[in-house]
């Protein structure tokens, strides 16, 4: 590859800082493409470093306009400016300011990262390393400042100025059309929580008054002519405000708390200090134009950036290695309090469905990695599932180890101990140790190994004495880099589900009983007899998913029916039911590989309609119930030699045959669950929203005319855009006239409206017909397409990697092709982007061998191309690795 070739950064690398900053007095004038920076820096010399040293700062793409220490400026030799730096290799032996000015143009950044503007606003991105394109500085998150900084900017361009921190001085220019504002942020912080945002934007406020009875004044700023949209995010601050004091006790320590949502923005949102800065897809709502899926987004991507105040920045990373630090904790923190707000199992389900379709596919190809890795070329690559879900099960495995109260005890010794402190995942850990009283060496493994473990559990019952004996092995499969493994601690919830259907107590024999039914595994084999077990008992494993393993059980289909009939935790319940589809849909595929007739299972039907009429379960669960395996799910358990068009036609087949079986009670459901009134975006409303929806589909499935005349009405008539887009997805599935009417609808209702046309494109770029192809092809000419704007490419170019199995993996390769192109063409614009798409490969060697050797030759195409960016090029260079 002929790119350039940064080195690895390795942990084992790391050094403290040679100079610490302990205030940073920034002057930035906005200007649509000569934006002035003008920088001051209190440096001293690091006590902990080796001794006097050369400053080095981090710089991308700015050029130093002058250079002063303590007042005097400096001669252009007395520094050394290169594209990534600036070095000054003879620094005054002690403290020192260092004043360096900058030019910048907001209006050419394309990468999003820096100071860029979106829809005519300012607005910065500096996680990971954004920091360095604004000025010179030590980019790294454990040099902690405390920040000034004065905005100024036209008055007509840009009404609002916001900053981090507290507004302590505002006014005009005098003799001028500018006005500024001054924000002081007392709490030190690394640079990449550093923020602006200068604008024509609208406010909804409030105010919020703490635990202790201090008043903050709220604000999500949105485009003008948007606040409308803006209320749910509002009040779902309100609420995780509410919920951190009461659940971990956090308060919140400004006095004022800004969230700006911008529609140009490479990732989700952003957790600077005090001032948020969302993708405006996770802000704004209305009935008429979200989801209920969008509503629960929302919730919990505001919660998670509101909690990231604790957890990332009062407590920050010692460096980019940590990362799940702050975003493994935060993930398992915004999960709780989604569970809290709504159904605790529905969340778990949905979670364990994001980290199965995500994450184990990460840890199954050639990207992956460690929770914490150890070595990275490009830190913006590992933003990852792994990172952030298995880095959130990391944590909720500590919980399930120790309990409620010592978790709480040990978060608390972990706020209190490393406060305004860059901390790692060793000090994390110790500090749950330390307030547990209990040894966690072995855990690490969790942050250092990559892979899902997988567990092999054999039964034995013996009637004469009662017993069961689970032996269970643990094996942990080679991962780039790790060939051979150690086993792990695995804390696995059990259940004994018996004869009649109610649970069983625990007891292991000649130990007693087991806390809280968890198994803790620590050995590749162990078996555990469980004692006072009578026959026809059948053991539910890994309750509510207490580690995120894959597990091979010894279960029958019988079995599995029983769980799915009377397993207690309704996590397994689900699960039983998942299982069961899935070894059906499995066995299925290969049928039609081999060019047989599927086969029918009746007492799969049979399990899910038990489901459907037991009235005491949410609708929202039995809606999870009713999803089978999706076809992602279905090639992961294959694991290799995929046949996406297969498995594809497998499922149809399943579906069709639910719709057949259980028609009368899907349409009985689907009248009953109708409501009527205004749309309300809460838990239970959506709960019902969703089984219908399921309902709809899956009657829709056979393709009776009837039945697509139903989802049409739907389309055509809904109030709100859940059933709405619910109904025109289902319409998609099917060939008819109809679709194209509902299509050509929907744009027209929804042009004037980005995020809806996302909506749009994605459902578009799923289809699984071979002229999605030319469909995708085309929607790309479209004029609200871009590639300037993430958003655009990940609903059209993104769903159509990511989400369409048989048409992005043709068997002739030009799924792979529109890809590869689109990647390339987008390098130039937004590398982090493009590089993100490129993950689409990740699973390329699972393929059949034709698809394999497509996807390979995409992938060489993309190696052989000149002046890849580092970011594209490290995914590209990893996905073709050897393992
Ligand atoms: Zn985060």
């Amino acid at each position: 590859m002929r790119t350039e070739h940064a080195r690895p950064i390795r942990l084992s690398d790391y050094r403290p800082p040679d100079w610490l900053v302990d205030t940073v007095d920034l002057d930035i004038a906005l200007h649509p493409t000569r934006t002035r920076v003008r920088s001051r820096l209190r440096l001293r010399p690091n006590p902990q470093a080796v001794g006097p040293a050369a400053v080095v700062l981090d710089g991308d793409d700015i050029t130093p306009l002058s250079v002063r220490i303590d007042g005097v400026p400096m001669a252009d030799s007395a520094y050394l400016a290169t594209p990534d730096g600036l070095t000054i290799p003879q620094p005054p032996a002690g403290p020192f300011v260092l004043e360096i000015e900058t030019e910048i143009d907001p209006s050419a950044n394309t990468k999003l990262m820096g100071l860029y503007r979106s829809s005519g606003n300012y607005c910065t991105q500096c996680e990971a390393e954004g920091f360095r394109r604004i000025t010179f500085f030590p980019d790294r998150p454990d040099v902690m400042a405390v920040y000034t900084t004065r905005l100024e900017a036209d008055r007509d361009e840009a009404p609002v100025l916001l900053g981090n921190g507290n507004l302590i001085e505002q006014g005009d220019v005098p003799g001028t059309t500018r006005h500024f504002a001054v924000w002081h942020d007392p709490f030190p912080k690394p640079c990449y929580l550093f923020a602006l945002v200068g604008g024509r934007l609208g406010a909804r406020t409030a105010t919020f008054t703490t635990m202790s009875g201090r008043t903050v004044a709220l604000g999500v700023y949105v485009e003008s002519g948007k606040e409308e949209r803006a209320g749910y995010a509002l009040e779902a601050l309100e609420r995780s405000m509410r919920w951190d004091e009461q659940a971990f006790g956090r308060e919140y320590d400004l006095d004022v708390f800004n969230i700006v949502a911008v529609a140009d923005f490479n990732m989700g949102a952003m957790e600077n200090k005090g001032l948020n800065i969302f993708n405006d897809k996770y802000i704004l709502a209305s009935p008429e134009t979200a989801t209920d899926a969008d509503y629960a987004h929302i919730e919990a991507v505001i919660a998670h950036e509101y909690f990231h105040n604790w957890t990332g920045n009062r407590i920050t990373c010692r460096d980019w290695f940590q990362l799940c630090l702050k975003e493994g904790l935060t993930v398992f923190r915004d999960q709780e309090f989604s569970s809290d707000m709504r159904s605790r199992p529905v969340k778990r389900i949905a979670d364990v469905r994001v980290l199965r379709g995500h994450q184990f596919v990460e840890d199954a190809g050639p990207l992956a990695h460690p929770v914490r890795p150890d070595t990275y070329r490009e830190i913006n690559n590992f933003y990852t599932a792994t990172v952030y879900e298995k880095g959130a099960e990391v944590v909720r495995m500590l919980e399930t180890l120790l309990g409620r109260e010592r978790f709480r005890a040990g978060m608390d010794l972990y706020f209190a101990r490393h406060d305004g402190h860059a901390a790692t995942v060793e000090e994390f850990v110790a500090c749950f140790a330390e307030a547990a009283g209990t040894d966690l060496s072995q855990f690490m493994l969790w942050y250092a190994q990559a892979g899902t473990p997988e567990l092999a559990v054999t039964r034995r019952h013996d009637a004469q004495a009662g017993t069961l004996s689970l032996e269970i092995a643990q094996v942990l499969p080679p991962t780039p880099g790790q060939p051979s493994k150690s086993p792990m601690v695995i804390p696995l919830a059990l259940g004994l589900v018996g004869p009649d259907g109610d649970d069983l107590p625990i007891r292991l024999a000649g130990h007693g009983p087991v806390d809280r039914g968890v198994l803790v595994l620590t050995r590749a084999a162990e078996t555990f007899v469980l004692e006072g077990v009578p026959a026809g008992t059948v053991p539910s494993l890994n309750r509510g998913f207490s580690a995120p393993v894959k597990i091979n059980a010894d279960l029958t289909s019988d079995d599995l029916r029983f769980l799915a009939a009377h397993d207690s935790d309704p996590f397994n319940r689900w699960q039983a039911v998942q299982t069961l589809a899935s070894e059906l849909l499995i066995e299925n595929v290969a049928v039609i590989r081999a060019g047989g007739a599927v086969r029918h299972d009746g007492g799969f039907v049979h399990a899910l309609a038990a489901v459907l009429a037991d009235e005491r379960l949410a609708p929202a669960y039995v809606a999870q119930v009713l999803s089978i395996p999706s076809e992602g799910d279905i090639a992961r358990d294959i694991g290799r030699d995929v046949d996406p068009e297969a498995i594809y036609l497998a499922r149809q087949a399943l579906r069709r045959a639910l719709g057949n079986d259980l028609a009368p009670t899907l349409r009985i459901l689907y009248d009953r669950l109708r409501q009527d009134g205004p749309y309300s975006p809460d838990a239970a409303s959506a709960g019902r929203r969703a089984l219908r929806n399921v309902c709809l589909d899956l009657l829709a499935a056979p393709g009776h005319p009837a039945a697509i005349t139903l989802a049409a009405a739907q389309c055509a008539e809904a109030d709100n855009m859940t059933d709405r887009m619910a109904a025109l997805a289902t319409l998609a599935l099917h060939d008819t006239p109809q679709r194209e009417a509902a299509l050509a609808d929907f744009f027209e209702r929804f042009r004037t409206d980005p995020l809806v046309i996302d909506k749009w494109f994605a459902l578009q770029a799923m289809i699984p017909d071979p002229g999605t192809l030319d469909r995708v092809r085309g929607l790309a000419a479209h004029p609200a397409f871009s590639l300037a704007n993430p958003n655009r490419v990940r609903a059209l170019i993104g769903s159509f990697a990511q989400a369409n199995h048989t048409q992005f993996n043709r068997a002739d390769g030009e799924g792979y092709r529109l890809v590869v192109d689109t990647v390339l063409a987008l390098d130039g614009v937004n590398p982090q982007v493009a590089a993100r798409l490129a993950t689409a490969f990740r699973s390329w060697r699972a393929l059949e061998p034709t698809r394999r050797a497509a996807a390979r030759a995409g992938l060489e195409r993309l190696a052989g191309t000149a002046s890849l960016s580092r970011d594209v090029a490290d995914i590209v260079e990893r996905s073709l690795g050897e393992r």
